[in-house]
């Protein structure tokens, strides 16, 4: 294969975090393919996506598509249903106290990846398989192949395919996995009452309870609970079910119906030890997971994917090595105060509700007591929380590299190709 044939980047998962980070990649100039099979359109989940987020998938041109299946998040609603002795008042997040109209959008992931995926093969080389098998390093790049003798090349690798990593685990980068006793039950369903945009967090002792606002009028619902009680709950029929939510709720949103086929996930912890080495750098799930409390996860994957597009183009512009050394320890230092900063508060919010520490009551009941009381901290813990921005690539003439390098390796369309020989 000749040398033009080497990718700058060649991102290993096409998952929200993977599409993300191509279509950015590929937006800043970066000559760009992203290899893995299709994401399924089963996936029952929605992501709350902050601004940041947003401007992100404005940047890339996919908003126009998605906005049509969003609806607005103006408000964020925090309740104590710990049951412990001090009872903490309720906190209310209202995006017009910072001045904007909604803190981001409730997107559901089906359409987000449908959407991702249709504007990546238009965009940059879109090389469907079934993953990649083979990682070899080659002193200025890496070749990846798919088991079936069919190989590409690239510069950098970007690692974003998920918790158990394969490009991760090449690149020789170790992680710390811990496990909560909890698992997460999603469904969307219909209600009496108007949600009004606000998402409402319910605090209890085994998990979170959250009502995210959906598009016409519908809610979606990430019960969190203890596995045993996940399983009862998701054995329910639809009417015991909605009674069960509906008692949790408090009759708050009047009765409910029309509840989707419900999903569940058991939910765990991971850190890499570093963000990149050896040519690979990780994003989304792969680099970080973490419990579905506060919306943090895939609003970190797209900061991931607008630092990685901004340090490789930099180093492209810069003439200096994509993959290099350089390049891996920018990334590192942009990304990782962000991602410990997250994965140390979400997993100390988690625990202080299941933990049954002396004093760990008070101390959240005293921390809620401050944010209802006090407007200049919720502020700040909205311009923390909800309001971090992803820097969006700099756009450039949207390319047609999936139409030139799909014909180049194999001779295939736009729509997608097997790996090149
Ligand atoms: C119940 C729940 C609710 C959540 N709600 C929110 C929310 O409201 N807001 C938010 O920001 N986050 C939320 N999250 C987190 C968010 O869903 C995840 O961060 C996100 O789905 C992870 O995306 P990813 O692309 O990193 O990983 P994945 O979705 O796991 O994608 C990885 C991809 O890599 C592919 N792959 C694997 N191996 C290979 C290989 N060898 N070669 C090629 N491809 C490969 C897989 O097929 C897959 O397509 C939630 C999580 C849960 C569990």
């Amino acid at each position: 294969m000749a040398g033009q044939d080497i990718f700058d980047i060649a991102v290993v998962g096409a998952g929200p975090a993977g599409l993300i980070t191509g279509l950015s990649c590929a937006a800043s100039g970066l000559r760009t393919a992203v290899i893995g099979p299709p994401s399924g359109s089963t996936d029952a989940r929605t992501s709350a996506l902050f601004g940041g987020s947003i401007d992100l998938l404005k940047a890339v041109g996919v908003w126009p598509e998605l906005v049509e299946q969003s609806a607005p998040i103006s408000g964020i609603r925090i309740v104590d249903g710990s049951g412990r002795w001090l009872a903490a008042p309720e906190v209310l997040f209202r995006a017009s106290e910072v001045g904007i109209a909604a803190f981001g959008y409730n997107v559901p992931n089906a359409a987000l990846t449908r959407v991702l995926e249709g504007m990546s093969r238009g965009r940059l080389s879109r090389v469907i398989c079934e993953g990649v098998r083979r990682f070899e390093p080659r002193g200025d790049h890496i070749a990846l192949s798919d088991g079936a003798g069919h190989e590409i090349r690239a510069r950098l690798v970007v690692a974003a395919d998920g918790r158990n990593s394969s490009a991760r685990q090449f690149a020789g980068i170790d992680v710390s996995t811990w496990s909560y006793p909890q698992s997460a039950i999603v469904t969307t369903f219909e209600h009496q009452r108007p949600h009004r945009g606000i998402s409402t967090e319910l605090h209890r002792r085994a998990g979170p309870l959250t009502v995210v606002p959906g598009k016409d009028g519908v809610s979606h619902l990430v019960w969190v609970d203890t596995p045993d009680e996940a399983a009862r709950l998701l054995a329910l029929d639809d009417k015991a079910f909605g009674q069960a939510l509906n008692s949790e709720l408090k009759g708050h949103l009047g009765t409910l119906s029309g509840f989707s086929p419900r999903q569940s996930f058991r939910l765990s912890g991971q850190t890499a030890r570093t963000l990149g080495k050896n040519r690979v750098v990780l994003v989304g799930e792969a680099a970080h997971v973490i419990p579905p409390i506060g919306a943090q996860g895939l609003n970190l994957s797209f900061r991931d994917a607008a630092t990685v597009a901004e340090v490789a183009a930099g180093a492209k512009h810069d003439g200096s090595d994509i993959g290099g050394d350089a390049t891996l320890a920018r990334y590192e230092n942009a990304r990782r105060t962000d991602i410990s900063t997250r994965v140390f508060a979400v997993d100390l919010l988690n625990r202080s509700l299941f933990t049954n520490l002396p004093g760990i009551g008070l101390v959240r009941g005293l921390g809620l007591f401050a944010l209802a009381t006090s407007p200049a901290l919720r502020v700040q813990i909205m311009r923390e929380g909800f309001m971090p921005s992803a820097s969006t690539p700099k756009m450039m003439a949207p390319s047609r590299t999936g139409e030139t390098v799909g014909r180049s390796l194999t001779g295939a369309s736009s729509e997608g190709h097997d790996l090149g020989n």
